[in-house]
């Protein structure tokens, strides 16, 4: 059942038992706390005596009074006067006998109802008829005797019963309204909310329904979590979308550039088996080819266990104070041997002193190895690699330059992103991890990375760590 429908349900339940309720508990507390008399109650008991007197024929004084005081001794408040048509009385239960004129009748029956609300006693005046005589009945009823909260003469008549009704019913209809007014302005609201939800489209470009809702109660507050909410889904799952295309691009990278080395492998590794070489600077040219192949081979390997490393968020450091200086002069051998024959300048700029420093060796290694790897690979065409080393009182600096074509002003904002690779078409160089790991282990050495590209004049990534 609709929300709707319900709140008209209890609107009308409720104002229908709400008055039965009214009806109910003022008859019944009217029963109990305000005895008595009630007016409308009166005539009916004077025309009932009459009507007992009127059956006795011929009428008798004898059983006239016995009525009479039958009549008195089961309502000993009231009084009851037996006359005849000239005002003398014939019976009086009070025993007085009066004889009333036009006018002192007429001035009992004035102001009638009213009357009994104040101090005077309250008369009710009934004709009889015995034979061809004309009698009269006169109640009389001290007003302490009638009912003091009495509301029931006044509903006595449809048109007094109206007057009462539609001020109640419209006085009771107002909370209803009222409710009514607030519960369709919430309805409307959650309709709104209910709409947006099931219109919330995560993938899509069409931008995400941001609903407006200024009040600050529970709804308010909802639909302010739905806005947050919604801009979350999509951008979480344009993240994961991301990801599924970085992983698809990794897997099809990384066939890639293993199964490019090995094809080359296979060849020279065929070529020595056979003997099917020139002489011995071919033989060792091929052995050279299979080793660089295997180096690269080796680092892809690395840079796998890299990946699932930070995806384990694992990088823990094993700090232990090294002479930075040493490690730096050791790398730069090596790459001596590998840019051997590249007509390429490697500048190792050390101070006087060696620097030495709390540092994970291994880890800090393998980052300089993937940024003079990544100078040699994308920068080979400056014919220059430099590596510099530098401390000041805070930090120890770290800086590996190249001249080649260098990073387009475009893409230096991503390039230690995971994945990110400025010439995404181009298989065969990489993954795009190798910056994201060398920012990671920077960073767990609570150091920092930043690079400056002048393509074709100068490309700087510079590391500064923690003294
Ligand atoms: P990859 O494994 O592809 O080399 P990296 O994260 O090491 O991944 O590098 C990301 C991208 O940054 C590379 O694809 C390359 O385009 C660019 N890049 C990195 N270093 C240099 C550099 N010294 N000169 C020019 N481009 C570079």
């Amino acid at each position: 059942m609709k929300l709707r429908t319900k709140l008209w349900l209890l609107l009308v339940l409720s104002a229908a038992m709400s008055m039965v309720l009214f009806g109910y508990t003022s008859v019944w507390i009217g029963k109990i706390a305000n005895k008595g008399y009630a007016l409308f109650q009166l005539n009916p008991l004077a025309q009932s005596i009459v009507d007992s007197i009127e059956e006795q024929s011929p009428l008798g004084r004898d059983s006239l009074k016995l009525t009479l005081d039958l009549a008195h001794e089961e309502h000993p408040d009231i009084r009851l006067i037996w006359m005849d048509d000239q005002g003398q009385s014939i019976y009086d239960t009070a025993g007085l006998n009066p004889t009333y004129t036009f006018k002192d009748l007429a001035r009992m029956m004035q102001n009638m109802p009213e009357r009994y609300l104040t101090e005077d006693d309250v008369h009710i005046l009934t004709q009889a008829t015995s034979g061809e005589q004309s009698y009269f009945l006169l109640l009389s009823i001290p007003s302490s005797a009638m009912k003091q909260g009495e509301v029931y003469f006044l509903v006595r008549t449809h048109k007094s019963l109206l007057t009462l009704v539609v001020p109640l019913v419209l006085s009771f209809s107002i909370p209803f309204l009222l409710a009514l007014w607030i519960f369709s302005r919430i309805n409307k609201r959650i309709r709104k909310l209910n709409k947006a939800l099931n219109q919330l489209n995560i993938q899509g470009d069409s931008p995400v329904i941001k609903l407006e809702d200024k009040s600050k109660d529970e709804l308010g507050q909802l639909t302010q979590h739905y806005n947050s909410m919604a801009l979350r889904i999509r951008s979480q799952f344009a993240e994961i979308q991301q990801f599924e295309n970085n992983r698809n691009l990794l897997l099809s990278n990384l066939s890639h550039d293993l199964r490019t080395p090995l094809t080359t492998m296979l060849g020279c590794a065929e070529i020595i088996r056979t003997g099917n070489y020139k002489d011995e600077t071919e033989l060792q040219s091929r052995a050279k080819i299979i080793l660089q192949r295997c180096r690269y081979m080796d680092k892809l390997l690395d840079q796998m266990l890299d990946i699932s490393r930070q995806d384990a968020d694992s990088l823990s450091l094993q700090l232990v104070n090294h002479n930075l200086s040493e490690i730096i002069r050791k790398i730069a051998v090596e790459y001596i041997m590998v840019l051997d024959g590249d007509q390429v300048v490697l500048d190792v700029d050390l101070p006087n002193e060696d620097i030495a420093n709390a540092i994970d060796a291994p880890l800090m290694e393998r980052a300089l190895r993937n940024l003079l790897d990544n100078a040699i690979r994308y920068g080979k065409d400056g014919r220059y690699l430099g590596i510099r080393l530098s401390a000041d009182e805070q930090s120890v600096n770290i800086t590996v330059m190249d001249k080649g074509k260098g990073i387009p002003p475009e893409h230096q904002a991503h390039i230690f992103e995971r994945f990110y690779r400025v010439d995404r078409g181009r298989t065969g160089e990489g993954l795009g991890i190798g910056l994201s790991i060398v920012k990671d282990i920077v960073e767990a050495h609570q150091g920092s990375i930043e690079m400056s590209s002048t393509p074709n004049v100068e490309t700087v990534f510079r590391i500064k760590l923690p003294c």
